[in-house]
């Protein structure tokens, strides 16, 4: 329910506020090639997924 705003007290705003930053993203090595990668996604810097190659990297440059 809302509140007014003069009623929160900086400290009960502030303690609520404790629990709002964003926790920072999961990451795994690849099995691969050993660069970070996100949990149940294909690496970025290889391709592989699942111990095969899933998508082709473009080597551009
Ligand atoms: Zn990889």
């Amino acid at each position: 329910m809302a509140v007014p705003k003069k009623k929160v007290s900086r400290s009960r705003r502030d303690m609520r506020r404790a629990h709002d930053s964003l926790a920072s993203q999961a990451r795994g090595e690849c099995p691969n090639c050993g660069e970070l990668k996100r949990p149940h996604h294909v690496c970025p810097s290889c391709g592989f997924y699942n111990d095969r190659e899933v998508v082709e990297i473009d080597t551009i440059a």
